[in-house]
């Protein structure tokens, strides 16, 4: 237990696949993913799309194969991607097997779907062959029909039975690398499907909301609805659900695992709303930062609080803080005490410089296999006002410097 115990997230118990090299489920860090929405078969376009998700975070990505033209691409994608591929299959065996000869990782495909036996073990067989994981994905909108005859609509118990259903056909083939998913657009029923799952199996869960909406709804819907099942300890693998660009998928996951302390990457800020007593532009201020800190992915806070009121306080808990002050003379503060002053002018710039100086000291101290000191990259800029004698001399070294 850790001394704060309120916020210890106990994860469910599941068993460890690989999905290429990323394990997921067991220990493993819950990873996040995401899926194109390019043509699969213009490879091209689907090769950057999945760069710039895998900029934005993406631990694996999805791509689907309707047809014979995406697996055709496939292998041209897998070999360019720097993160395991999932095939994404509907019913086509074929699929399945052409996927897993181009390299997928993974098959995301419901093997009572597939059609006979025969075709099951050959869809089996050609994952073995290849090394591929595979997800079963049941989906609130489209369960098995004697599922519905017997429970009458979609609901958690036939999701749930779905799942295991497809489980055992994996099972009776003795192929166990696999992790489930129970989706629907509806929260309720989504969190009570996953709810069931994880008590009936220890397979690893692939968890969403699916088909939540657009940016905004759809990113609180999954908040929502996700942030309940990580926090109860369920999920080692998340796809938010977005109409919108899939890097949008990967920012607002990384958001999600990052506000419940399971991962950490990049500038988490803490920002206020601001209002009238703000002694500089807050939400300016922050979007500015964001857009400018997304590189950043050594993992660090920032406090960026438009007054005094909450300043102090919030600065006390970050690597890296600013405080609004009069006059347009704020207060930078560096591992939680005050550390220098700044004019208004330079706030973002100076912001930058710091977190990234912060940045690359983390990692060279990390390499070193140390802890970065208190003052760790808080070198003041030229426009600093220090308050400390520690500050007075970074100040004069930067400035002298620059
Ligand atoms: S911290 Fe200050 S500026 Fe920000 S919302 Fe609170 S009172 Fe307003």
């Amino acid at each position: 237990m850790s001394i704060r115990p309120y916020r210890d997230i106990q994860r469910r118990k599941s068993r460890r696949i690989m999905v290429g090299d990323v394990p997921v489920g067991g220990d493993s860090p819950i990873t996040v993913q995401t899926m194109t929405n390019t043509l699969t078969s213009d490879a091209g376009a689907t090769i950057r799309q999945i760069e710039a998700c895998v900029e934005a975070g993406a631990d694996i990505v999805r791509v689907s194969c309707p047809d014979a033209e995406s697996t055709g691409a496939l292998k041209e994608i897998v070999r360019a991607s720097p993160v395991p591929i999932v095939a994404d299959i509907h019913f086509h065996y074929r699929r399945a097997i052409e996927a897993a000869e181009a390299g997928a990782a993974c098959l995301r495909i419901n093997p009572g779907n597939i059609g006979s036996a025969a075709k099951v073990r050959e869809v089996v067989q050609a994952a073995r062959d290849h090394g591929c994981s595979m997800r079963i994905g049941v989906n609130a909108g489209s369960l098995e029909r004697h599922l519905l005859e017997k429970y009458g609509e979609p609901c958690p118990e036939a999701m749930v039975e779905s799942a295991l259903e497809h489980a055992r056909i994996l099972e009776d083939n003795d192929f166990h690398d696999f992790k489930i998913s129970v989706k629907a657009s509806d929260v309720f029923l989504a969190v009570a499907a996953y709810q069931g799952l994880a008590d009936a199996t220890d397979y690893p869960l692939h968890i969403g909301i699916t088909e939540a909406g657009g940016l905004r709804a759809g990113t609180v819907k999954s908040s929502i609805g996700m942030g309940m099942l990580l926090w109860s300890g369920i999920g080692d693998t998340i796809r938010v659900s977005l109409s919108s660009d899939p890097v949008d998928e990967v920012k607002v996951g990384f958001d999600m695992l990052k506000s419940l302390n399971l991962r950490h990457r990049g500038v988490n800020v803490i920002s206020c709303p601001s209002c009238a007593r703000q002694q500089f532009d807050v939400i300016e201020t922050v979007q500015a930062l964001e857009e400018r800190l997304s590189h950043i992915t050594t993992p660090m806070t920032l406090s960026v609080i438009g007054c005094v009121v909450n300043g102090p306080g919030e600065a006390r808990e970050t690597d890296l803080g600013l405080t609004g002050g009069g006059k347009g003379v704020h207060q930078v503060y560096v591992a939680g005490v005050p550390h220098h002053r700044l004019r208004d002018a330079s706030v973002i710039d100076h912001l930058v410089e710091m977190v990234e100086k912060k940045a690359a000291e983390i990692e060279a101290e990390r390499e070193a296999g140390t802890d970065a000191g208190p003052d760790a990259g808080a070198d003041a800029g030229p426009d600093a006002e220090t308050d400390t004698p520690q500050g007075a001399k970074l100040a004069k070294s930067v400035a002298a410097a620059s």
